[in-house]
C-alpha cells in the first residue's frame, strides 16, 4: 500500500490532556530533584555523637541550637579550620532532663520547630513515589500506543479505531491515475454514482451494495483503486488494514470496528477501505486455542456493522484481499461483501498504460519506448512497474542526465528482475562454463522457428544467476501450442547440451534449467 499523502487520523484528538503522562513525569521529577536537594542541604551539617554535643556545650563552642523532631541542629561559635560551621546530632530516645538547663546556663540560643518540613512538602513527599509510579504507567502506555500506531486516546484509548482518514485535498488520486483496470473501474462506477447522489437511488427504492471485495495479487492497485473511487465520488476515505484492528487484548478489535463505522456514519456519504481483510476474515473456528477469539470477535463486529446499515446510510465498504479462498463464507453472503471485483496482473496493453501514468512526471528521451518496456515486463504488477520507472529515473539521475533513455529502462529492468550486478564473482573457468552454457540457450533461441525473439545474453552474474539468456515474447501468452512448448523446453535444456558439447561434461549450473523445464511441462 502506498499512501502518498500524510493522512489524518479518523478522529483527530490533538488537544493534550492536562495531566498526560509527560506532565506527570515532569512534576514527579521536579519533586524528586527538590527532595534530593533538601536532603543534600541537610546532610551538609556534620553528624556528631550526642555525648560530643554535650561536651562542646560545656566547652562553650556552641552558639545556637534548633530542635527539629528527633534531631538537634546547631551552629558553632565562629569557624575553626577542622570543622564546618554547623552540626547535627540525634536526640536519644530516653529524655535528657539536664539538657535544657545546660543550654540555658551556657547562654545558648534555643529554637524549637514544630515540624521538620512545611506540612505541604511532607504531604507531597509522601505521595511522590505514587506520582512517579502513575506517571511511569501512563507514559509507558502512551509509548506502547504510539508504537502500535494508535497514538491517541490516553490510557483507555485502545478502542479508538486507527483508521486513516483522507478527505478533500488529502486525496488527489483519481481514476486518471489508475491505468489498465477499465473493467474494475466500470464495476465501481455505480458505487460512485450512489455515493454522489444517494437520494436518487433511495427514491426509486434501489438497494445499493454495502460491501465490495477487491481481489487480486499484491501490487495490482486495490488500495489505489479504492482511494480513487473515494476521490471520484468526492467522499471521505477511511483506510485501515485488517491487521491493524487486532491488539493483544480481546475485544479491542471489535470496538475499533465500531468506532470506525460510527465515524464513517457521521461523515456519510463515505467510503471505508479495509486492506488485507483475510487477516481478520478467515474461516472461523479453524484456529487452536484462545488466540483466535480476538480475530473472530473483530470479524463478527464487521459483519454486525454491515448488517446494521440502515437503508439511508450512504457508507460503502471496500475490502481487499489476495486470498479470497480463505475468507469466511459469512463475509461473502448477500448484504455483505456480495460483489467482487477482480484485479489481475496487467496485460501488455495495460502495462503500457500504467507505465505512461508513472512516467508522466519523468522526462523520457526519444529512444525510450514504453511498449518495449511493457513487452519486457510480463508478470509485473502495477507496483512493480511504478518501481521500474523509478529505478530508471534513478539511473538517469546518477548519470546526471535530464531525461530517461532506453538504456536506463533496460538497466532498471535487469536490476528489478535479477538483482544488481556482482562483478567480482566468477573465476576464468567458471566464466568459460557460463559462456558455453548461455550460448547453448542463445543459439537455440535464435535458430528455432517458434522461439520468442532473443533480447539479451549476459554472463555477468546478478543475484543468484551466473548468466542469463532473455527472450522477449511479442505478446502475453495464455495458452501454449505444442510446437511452442517443445521449443521452450529445447531452449531451456540447450545450456546443459552446450556445456556437454563444448566442455565434455555438465555442471550443477543446469539444475535450475531442469527445475524450470519440469515446472513448465507440468503447467502446460
Ligand atoms: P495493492 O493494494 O493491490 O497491493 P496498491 O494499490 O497498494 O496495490 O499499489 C501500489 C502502487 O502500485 C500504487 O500506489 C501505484 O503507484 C502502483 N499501481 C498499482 N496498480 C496500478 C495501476 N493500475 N495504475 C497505476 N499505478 C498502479
Amino acid at each position: 500500500m502506498a499512501d502518498e499523502q500524510d493522512p489524518k487520523q479518523a478522529k483527530p484528538n490533538t488537544k493534550p490532556h492536562p495531566f498526560d503522562g509527560h506532565t506527570l513525569m515532569w512534576i514527579a521529577w521536579a519533586f524528586f530533584v527538590y527532595y534530593i536537594f533538601i536532603d543534600l542541604n541537610q546532610t551538609q551539617s556534620r553528624l556528631i555523637p550526642y555525648s560530643q554535643f554535650k561536651q562542646e556545650i560545656t566547652e562553650k563552642k556552641v552558639e545556637s541550637v534548633t530542635f527539629k523532631l528527633d534531631e538537634i541542629h546547631g551552629k558553632y561559635l565562629g569557624t575553626t579550620a577542622d570543622k564546618t560551621n554547623s552540626f547535627k546530632t540525634i536526640i536519644p530516645a530516653i529524655p535528657d532532663a539536664d539538657l535544657l538547663p545546660l543550654l540555658e546556663s551556657n547562654n545558648i540560643t534555643v529554637v524549637a520547630l514544630s515540624q521538620a518540613d512545611p506540612k505541604w512538602l511532607q504531604v507531597l513527599l509522601g505521595i511522590l513515589p505514587w506520582l512517579l509510579i502513575m506517571a511511569f504507567f501512563i507514559y509507558s502506555s502512551r509509548m506502547l500506543q504510539n508504537r502500535m500506531g494508535g497514538g491517541r486516546g490516553g490510557l483507555f484509548g485502545f478502542s479508538k479505531s486507527n483508521a486513516r482518514l483522507f478527505e478533500g485535498s488529502d486525496n488527489q488520486l483519481g481514476y486518471a491515475d489508475v491505468a489498465g483496470v477499465e473493467g474494475a473501474k466500470q464495476d465501481l462506477q455505480e458505487i460512485i454514482d450512489f455515493l454522489k447522489q444517494p437520494e436518487k437511488f433511495r427514491s426509486v427504492g434501489a438497494k445499493m451494495p454495502r460491501g465490495i471485495l477487491l481481489m487480486g495479487p499484491p501490487g495490482t492497485g486495490k488500495t489505489l483503486l479504492a482511494k480513487a473511487t473515494a476521490f471520484e465520488a468526492k467522499v471521505p476515505f477511511f483506510s485501515i488494514s485488517g491487521s491493524e484492528f487486532i491488539e493483544m487484548y480481546v475485544g479491542v478489535g471489535a470496538s475499533r470496528v465500531r468506532d470506525m463505522f460510527n465515524e464513517a456514519r457521521k461523515r456519510a456519504p463515505a467510503l471505508i477501505f479495509i486492506d488485507e481483510i483475510d487477516s481478520v476474515g478467515r474461516v472461523r473456528g479453524t484456529g487452536m486455542g484462545g488466540g483466535n477469539d480476538e480475530r473472530e470477535q473483530t470479524l463478527n463486529q464487521i459483519l454486525a456493522e454491515m448488517d446494521g446499515f440502515s437503508g439511508d446510510e450512504a457508507v460503502v465498504v471496500l475490502a481487499a484481499t489476495n486470498r479470497p479462498d480463505v475468507l469466511d463464507p459469512a463475509l461473502l453472503r448477500p448484504g455483505r461483501f456480495d460483489r467482487k471485483v477482480m484485479l489481475e496482473l496487467p496485460q501488455q496493453g495495460a502495462r503500457v498504460d500504467i507505465l505512461k501514468v508513472h512516467s508522466r512526471k519523468v522526462p523520457l528521451s526519444k529512444d525510450a519506448d514504453l511498449t518495449e518496456v511493457a513487452r519486457m515486463t510480463v508478470g509485473f504488477s502495477g507496483a512493480d512497474l511504478a518501481n521500474l520507472v523509478n529505478e530508471a529515473a534513478l539511473f538517469a539521475a546518477r548519470e546526471n542526465l535530464v531525461d530517461v533513455n532506453r538504456a536506463h529502462f533496460n538497466k532498471a529492468h535487469d536490476k528489478v528482475m535479477m538483482g544488481s550486478e556482482r562483478k567480482d564473482l566468477l573465476n576464468p573457468n567458471e566464466r568459460k562454463r557460463t559462456a558455453a552454457h548461455e550460448s547453448g540457450h542463445a543459439i537455440l533461441a535464435l535458430k528455432l522457428p517458434h522461439a520468442d525473439p532473443l533480447r539479451q545474453v549476459s554472463i555477468i552474474p546478478r543475484g543468484m544467476a551466473l548468466g542469463t539468456t532473455e527472450q522477449l515474447p511479442e505478446e502475453d501468452r495464455h495458452n501454449y501450442a505444442q510446437a511452442y512448448v517443445e521449443t521452450r523446453l529445447a531452449v531451456m535444456l540447450g545450456g546443459r547440451c552446450a556445456e556437454k558439447i563444448i566442455l565434455g561434461d555438465v555442471s550443477s549450473g543446469a539444475a535450475n534449467d531442469l527445475e524450470q523445464a519440469t515446472r513448465f511441462l507440468v503447467m502446460s
